[in-house]
């Protein structure tokens, strides 16, 4: 399996690609993604890349992407424990959601905590702002899966596409 830094390294080379290609899109008239989108996408695809790999199913031990969060990098700890190497963690559309939701969580409780203590904060923190359309998160979307499904090809998993169909059979019974 190809190690930490070789990830990022496909990953940073496929960056270059993805951009060169955008470029000679938007040249040719086919695309014109805006700043904000740009950044968007440039933003979850690194995080995804450096901070949010799929190997974080590795975090009890000393995983590149568990040492690029510093000193909060035990909080995947547990994440590691729970999800065994190249089991869920890698799979295609549930595995990226795996390491969203975990943050989400812990997000939370954060959240929980800090308004428990302050209240007077929780008034000042209000979430109304938030894009809620597709077309909003669409960039963030993109950024952070792909760059999952780069990890994903890299270490030889082909696209679950039978698991995706499992789920929804299941769904219709
Ligand atoms: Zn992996």
């Amino acid at each position: 399996m190809p190690s930490g830094k070789v990830h990022n390294l496909i990953n940073t080379g496929a960056f270059l690609l993805i951009a060169g290609g955008t470029a000679y899109a938007k040249q040719q008239g086919h695309i014109d993604p805006s700043i904000p989108e740009i950044l968007a996408f440039t933003g979850t695809f690194f995080v995804g890349t450096f901070m949010m790999s799929p190997d974080l199913d590795l975090a009890e031990q000393n995983v590149s992407s568990k040492k690029a969060w510093g000193p909060l990098g035990f909080i995947w700890v547990p994440y590691g424990k729970m999800f065994s190497h190249r089991g869920l963690s890698h799979t295609w559309i549930v595995g990226p959601l795996t390491r969203l939701g975990y943050l989400t969580i812990i997000l939370a409780a954060l959240y929980y905590i800090v308004t428990a203590l302050l209240p007077d904060l929780k008034t000042r923190l209000t979430f109304e702002n938030v894009p809620r359309t597709l077309e909003f998160w669409q960039p963030y979307i993109l950024g952070y899966y792909i760059s999952q499904w780069l990890h994903l090809l890299a270490d030889g998993v082909s696209p679950d596409l039978r698991a995706i169909s499992r789920t929804f059979k299941k769904k219709k019974r």
